[in-house]
Formats: C-alpha cells, sequence, structure tokens
C-alpha cells in the first residue's frame, strides 16, 4: 500500500508585483472583485493590496466580454466574491501571464502526510498529489514527510535508495510518486 501524501494551501499566495506608492513587491489578494460593465460588455478585476503600505493592485481577470460569453454560474461567484474563485484564478497560468506576475507560495502550504510515515519498512512508495499547483522542491517535501534533512534526502537520491519516474531535483508542481529504499 503506499502512502498518501498530499500538499494543501492554507492561505492565498502572495502576488510578486512593484508597488508604485512604496518599494515593496508583495501584495496579498483580498479574495474580492471589481467588475465593471459597459454597455454589454464586462471587465473584471481580482484585487489584491501591497503587504507594506495598503495600496490597491488590480489583476485583470476579463477585458471586455460580451456578458452572455459568460457562463451565470462564474458571474455568481464574480458578484459574491467567492473566496474560492480568487485561489483558482491565481493557479491559471493565463491569468499570471496576462498580469506579468508570479507568486510566492512560501508559508502559504502545508504537507499532509496522514501521519503514518514509517521509515523501518524496507521499501515505502509515497504518492504525492498537489491540491493546488503550488511549486514546491521534492527534496524538501521528503525531508518534510519523513523528519530528514534535506542532505540526508541527497544523500539518499545520490546512493539510489530514492527512486522518482521525475526529477526530483528543481522543482514540481503536480502529482508524482516516489520510492525510499532502506
Ligand atoms: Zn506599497
Amino acid at each position: 500500500m503506499p502512502e498518501n501524501w498530499v500538499v494543501v494551501p492554507t492561505c492565498l499566495p502572495v502576488i510578486l508585483r512593484r508597488c508604485h506608492v512604496c518599494a515593496s513587491a508583495r501584495f496579498r489578494a483580498t479574495g474580492k472583485f471589481r467588475v465593471n460593465a459597459h454597455h454589454k460588455l464586462l471587465d473584471v478585476w481580482l484585487l489584491a493590496l501591497c503587504t507594506v503600505c495598503g495600496g490597491t493592485t488590480k489583476l485583470t481577470v476579463l477585458e471586455r466580454v460580451n456578458v452572455r460569453s459568460i457562463r451565470s454560474e462564474l458571474l455568481d461567484r464574480l458578484h459574491h466574491n467567492d473566496p474560492d474563485l480568487a485561489a483558482e484564478l491565481l493557479q491559471d497560468p493565463v491569468v499570471r501571464r496576462r498580469n506579468r506576475v508570479a507568486l510566492d507560495w512560501d508559508n502559504a502550504w502545508r504537507l499532509d502526510t496522514g501521519g503514518s510515515a514509517r521509515l523501518e519498512d524496507e521499501a515505502i512508495d509515497v504518492a504525492v498529489r498537489f491540491a493546488a499547483r503550488i511549486p514546491v522542491r521534492p527534496v524538501r517535501l521528503i525531508a518534510e514527510g519523513f523528519g530528514l534533512s534535506r542532505a540526508e534526502v541527497e544523500r539518499l537520491i545520490a546512493e539510489g535508495n530514492l527512486v522518482s519516474g521525475v526529477r526530483l531535483s528543481g522543482k514540481l508542481s503536480g502529482d508524482f510518486t516516489f520510492t525510499l529504499k532502506r
């Protein structure tokens, strides 16, 4: 039986964009939207506040889109400032590219191992699932999951005792599995 780990977001990530009021480059989404209607055309922005001076910035979600082409479910969520919608939109690479912003997920996620990580077995298969597309270093994740240091995890990889179908160096934001041999 493989162990199942889940990377879970705990809050909205920080939006990296330069503040035009102060020198900060970190904004936090408020979870609120601004919707402007002009005849049948809608503009929608996601609002975010500078973490230092509280200045507002807007991320474009929809630009001059005919109201009839927007699903009514999405309109409802926009008008009610659906808190999950801000999270979904920030994970959308199209939204991030359009607004030329990157995200900082530090301290905005946790690893849920189900409390069952056992190191005494001969080989442990672990399936890691991402509840949100959060870029995380697998080395850091595995170290945290087993209570090891990152150096110990690097050594296990170098010795061929920690194997995966994906590259464990660098960052990942999608589901993967790995096997730890003892
Ligand atoms: Zn500022």
